[in-house]
């Protein structure tokens, strides 16, 4: 039987990026908070520079939730389903931010009003058939302030390029305005990251240097960071890498108001008869525990967002929590960053020594940084070039079709030229559409026996031609900076993936959105949704900065409108 426990004031599921950043506005304004964490804390003696551990053992050393419950995947709802071998996140207190990338960017002006814009410059016909996007229900002016506060709260290294107006050709000149500078200073170049900054200016276009939750310089009494690499898929093993397990979460906890239950694996939100969230159900090691709270917040990433919710059924909301509109699991898409390019330089560029938030970064054909007039498709990609390499991928690098992939003249191969590929890795603009959604698995089931997340979802045309144009930019870059040979790599399809957005969408309208402009159920009051699941457009960067600035701001709302949303 299920153990009831001491009720609380909010409930967040899932200590990761968003609901990490989340409670400490909560406890500040005095909030009890209880965070349920399915995974435990890790240290940094945990993240050993591995790439058999993190890159091929998936981080045996961590709570192993979510490699037991990876989505399927089907290319549309008459197509086969697969299941990939296992799931990109993490389970630990910080989540996925103790071995993701941290490049950390903010959203540009252009993608909070995707539908407006195109239709003002090149006409309604242009928004793709069949996509379903909308535009945010504000602009990047409203969430600049949240972007502002995470960025100095848990330390972003960058270069400006806009502050309140005033263009740094140093930093990215198309970025909307920003209060003020980064916190600290973009990390250090490296002489391959010149050449090819060189190589950009060459072309007229305008390089600059990403920012990154990376210590550039010692913050907060952190480490700056070491430059030695395997960060890619790595936790950090000084912290210098700004996850919330560093910063906000120990922050909230010395408010005395928050408190952190690991291996907690939430199964279900709990609701009343008038369809007002009660609390969760939780198990630990096969005991189940009831947690009542006032009101709860959902971080447990896009698919798990979208599962517990759809998992969640009750008298209210037959056809799971918040869907009485049908829309969780509507509007999913994952970034398309596939399509990179892979380019054979006839020298060494030295990238054993790097990481992946270390690079330099071209924006010129990103969003509507550019002129679609003559074209037949909306959007952009960001060209990334970054310093990261590591013995085992290193190993296994195409041979340009110049020899076999093993024998001898394999061997010769891989040892001139290991140290003379780079990956650029493209981000670009993805959009929702009608038929691309997430539900549940009719078969397959977790180790509890709980169906696990389907994905019903593939690429469009417009992502087609969008990975298409980037793919020749970033070849003339690589050319221009002396690669000997390029090769495109292919787009792929919308498999579970480290960036997915939507399926709990934001939105003014409840008849095509799951929670409001505050990130709280249009169905449910004291209900919120935290992550890149209440996104609608991905833009042409990484979303986990939006995804905390967003969870910033709903925790904020509810913090100041706390007697309304939770009575
Ligand atoms: C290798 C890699 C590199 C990446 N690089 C970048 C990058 O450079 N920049 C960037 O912006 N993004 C990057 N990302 C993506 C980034 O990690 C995510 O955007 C971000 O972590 C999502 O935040 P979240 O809070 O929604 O999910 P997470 O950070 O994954 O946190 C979710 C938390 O919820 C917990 N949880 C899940 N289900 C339950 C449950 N039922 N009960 C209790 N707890 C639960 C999980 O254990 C987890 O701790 C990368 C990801 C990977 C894997
Ligand atoms: S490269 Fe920097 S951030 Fe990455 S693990 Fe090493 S010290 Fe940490």
């Amino acid at each position: 039987m299920a153990t009831k426990l001491k009720p609380t004031d909010v409930v967040v599921i899932g200590l990761g990026a968003a609901g990490g950043v989340a409670v400490l506005p909560l406890t500040q304004a005095g909030i009890d908070v209880v965070g349920l964490e399915a995974g435990t804390w890790l240290t940094r003696r945990d993240f050993a520079p591995d790439e058999i551990r993190n890159n091929v053992r998936d981080w045996p050393q961590s709570v192993q939730k979510a490699q037991q419950e990876v989505p399927t995947h089907r290319v549309n709802a008459k197509a086969n389903t697969t299941r990939a071998g296992s799931h990109p996140m993490m389970n630990a207190v910080g989540g996925t931010t103790l071995h993701y990338w941290a490049q950390s960017w903010r959203l540009n002006p252009w993608d909070f009003k995707v539908v407006s814009d195109t239709t003002r410059r090149y006409g309604a016909a242009r928004v793709p058939k069949g996509s379903t996007v909308e535009d945010w229900p504000f602009g990047l002016d409203e969430l600049e302030g949240y972007y502002d506060k995470v960025e100095y709260e848990t330390g972003v290294s960058g270069q400006a390029g806009n502050i309140k107006g005033a263009i740094d050709p140093r930093g990215n000149i198309f970025e909307g305005p920003r209060a003020r500078p980064y916190p600290m200073p973009p990390l250090r170049s490296t002489g391959f990251i010149d050449l090819m900054a060189a190589a950009a200016r060459g072309l007229g276009w305008h390089p600059f240097a990403g920012p990154a939750s990376i210590n550039s310089r010692p913050y907060q009494n952190r480490s700056a960071c070491m430059y030695h690499g395997f960060c890619n898929k790595g936790g950090c093993h000084v912290d210098a890498k700004n996850g919330p397990h560093l910063t906000t979460i120990p922050r909230a906890q010395e408010t005395g108001r928050l408190k952190v239950v690991t291996r907690a694996h939430v199964t279900s939100i709990d609701t009343d008869d008038q369809g007002r969230v009660t609390g969760v159900t939780y198990v630990t090691d096969g005991q189940e525990f009831i947690q009542p709270a006032k009101a709860v917040l959902l971080a447990s990433y896009t698919y798990e967002n979208s599962r517990l919710l759809l998992l969640s059924k009750s008298k209210a909301f037959p056809n799971g929590l918040s869907n009485n509109h049908g829309q969780v699991g509507r509007h999913y898409f994952s970034h398309a960053q596939g399509a990179g390019v892979t380019a054979l330089f006839p020298f060494n560029i030295n990238a054993w020594y790097g990481l992946p938030a270390q690079g330099v970064a071209v924006d010129n054909f990103a969003d509507d940084n550019y002129d679609h007039g003559g074209l037949d498709y909306i959007g952009g990609g960001n060209l990334w070039v970054m310093s990261d390499r590591r013995p085992i991928s290193a190993a296994s690098m195409g041979t340009f079709g110049r020899t076999p992939a093993w024998g001898k003249e394999w061997k010769a191969f891989i040892k001139e030229n290991a140290d003379r590929t780079n990956t650029a890795y493209i981000q670009k603009t993805t959009l929702p559409y009608e038929d691309n959604f997430l539900d549940l698995d009719p078969t397959v089931k977790d180790p509890l026996g709980f169906p696990v997340c389907r994905i019903t979802a593939d690429y469009k045309d417009n992502e087609r031609k969008v990975a298409a144009h980037t793919q020749e930019r970033m070849t003339e870059w690589y050319k221009a900076a002396g690669a000997g040979a390029t090769q495109a790599n292919p787009l792929g399809t919308m498999g579970p993936t480290t960036h997915a957005y939507g399926g709990t969408r934001m939105g003014t309208n409840p008849e095509t959105n799951v929670v409001n402009a505050w990130g709280f159920s249009h169905e449910v009051p004291n209900l919120g949704v935290l992550g890149a699941s209440v996104m609608g457009t991905s833009g042409a960067r990484n979303p986990t900065l939006t995804a905390q600035a967003l969870a910033w701001r709903t925790a904020e709302y509810l913090a100041k409108n706390w007697k309304s949303v939770t009575s």
